[in-house]
């Protein structure tokens, strides 16, 4: 029942604050063609991101996690002219579809998909003259959210801002028996080093469930 009226509202907002148009509803489509699971972000969370990428004034931004690319071109979206995006991805199949959307989002100049496991590509980017970015969004594989917090960290200035999703869990990141969750509870314990940032974390309700996105700025 209450998962019901956490979708209604949902939708609610998504049609109120027009946060879908008809080039996100294709990467949908396109995404669900292709067989990928639905999980990336909902319209309202994209939102989020754009809006975060904008109030951090952010030029450079990483993401770890594309799947289709909805994230990634939410957060696209809000980049200034110069700006980039670079988003790592496991998945050959995702990364494929993933540029695709891109392409057709018309944002290919400016987002880049680089392919591969995240803990084996994070440390190329400083080859290919990456010093820092200006927001990283962690949206991969939970168990590894540890080391890409520590890669987020050497990829930072002060000011950067870190934003984790699925740090809640449904409430599982309290259960001593799941993995994931005590994934995020290392993950928090990096987090709560307020020399290093400063963090909260905001719990969500909505299509996607019961979970929760972390926030920090670098200190
Ligand atoms: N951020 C996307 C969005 O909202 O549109 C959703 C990302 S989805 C939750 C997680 C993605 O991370 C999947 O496409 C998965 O293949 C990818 N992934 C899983 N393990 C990974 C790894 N070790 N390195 C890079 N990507 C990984």
């Amino acid at each position: 029942m209450k998962e019901k009226l956490w979708n209604d509202v949902d939708d609610y907002f998504t049609e109120k604050l027009h946060n879908s148009d008809p080039v996100m509803e294709a990467v949908h489509q396109n995404n669900f063609d292709a067989g990928l699971p639905g999980i990336d972000v909902s319209p309202n969370q994209g939102k989020f991101l754009k809006l975060m990428v904008k109030l951090a004034n952010a030029k450079n931004v990483l993401e770890i996690g594309t799947l289709g690319g909805y994230s990634s071109i939410w957060m696209g979206r809000a980049l200034p002219d110069d700006g980039r995006l670079v988003t790592l991805e496991y998945k050959n199949a995702h990364a494929i579809v993933a540029r695709e959307n891109i392409e057709n989002a018309g944002l290919s100049d400016k987002i880049e998909v680089i392919e591969g496991a995240a803990i084996d590509t994070l440390p190329m980017l400083k080859s290919q003259g990456w010093t820092h970015f200006d927001l990283i969004f962690i949206d991969a594989d939970k168990p590894s959210y540890p080391h890409y917090f520590k890669w987020a960290l050497e990829y930072s200035r002060p000011g950067t801002v870190i934003i984790a999703d699925n740090v809640v869990r449904g409430g599982r990141v309290l259960d001593p028996e799941d993995p994931n969750g005590k994934a995020m509870r290392d993950f928090m314990d990096l987090m709560a080093d307020d020399t290093l940032i400063d963090g909260t974390v905001m719990q969500t309700v909505g299509s996607k469930g019961y979970d929760g996105f972390a926030i920090g700025i670098v200190k």
